[in-house]
């Protein structure tokens, strides 16, 4: 990596630490932001520096916003007393663009892993549990199909169905370790219409 200058060196450096950028992405990207005017790089950092600082966990179903509530928190003539619990934001917006679900969401940032050492304190499971003390009747589990997803999926049952609340699965017509935003939007609806108890 000493082929290039100290500072084209820590741009592919940083660069590659994204995910899903190997090393040659970072190569490409970097010479490509370099040939850039300088006022589209800028207004690229702004952007970057606006999001991170403005956007957050909306405090009730923690997917990112950038205001307290998030727009469907905030939607009245959503159904509040059903929630469903996704692992991440883009799973929820895979949801959202089937236009059929009309209750909430909990965004979890993630699935209990025992082999990746990510525990239940590590996700947004106590915040769901918190939620738990209003008015909800229904929990639908839209975790992935995944070994971390079932393993979630199950934890969250366990924990829930004592408190005398309908727990949900959606129904395995998801491809085992798909992840929720790859598949189409009848499959989802699909797996929701079809969901079980637990
Ligand atoms: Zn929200």
């Amino acid at each position: 990596m000493d082929l290039y200058s100290g500072y084209i060196n820590k741009l592919i450096e940083e660069l590659s630490a994204l995910p899903g950028i190997g090393i040659k992405s970072a190569q490409r990207l970097a010479f490509y932001l370099i040939n850039q005017p300088v006022e589209n790089v800028q207004r690229l950092t702004d952007t970057i520096n606006q999001a991170r600082s403005t956007v957050r966990y909306c405090s009730e179903c923690y997917t990112l916003t950038d205001r307290e509530k998030c727009p469907i928190c905030s939607n009245t003539a959503r159904n509040h007393e059903t929630i469903m619990v996704v692992e991440n934001p883009r799973d929820l917006a895979a949801y959202e663009k089937t236009g059929k679900y009309d209750g909430v969401y909990h965004v979890l940032h993630g699935a209990i892993s025992p082999m990746l050492g990510i525990g239940p304190q590590d996700i947004k499971l106590k915040e769901l549990i918190h939620r738990l003390e209003g008015d909800v009747k229904e929990v639908i589990i839209a975790t992935n199909s995944s070994l971390e997803g079932e393993t979630t999926a199950m934890y969250i049952s366990k924990l829930i169905k004592p408190v005398g609340i309908k727990v949900s699965r959606i129904a395995s017509g998801v491809p085992v370790g798909g992840d929720l935003e790859n598949i189409d939007e009848m499959t989802l609806l699909r797996a929701l219409e079809g969901r079980v108890e637990l």
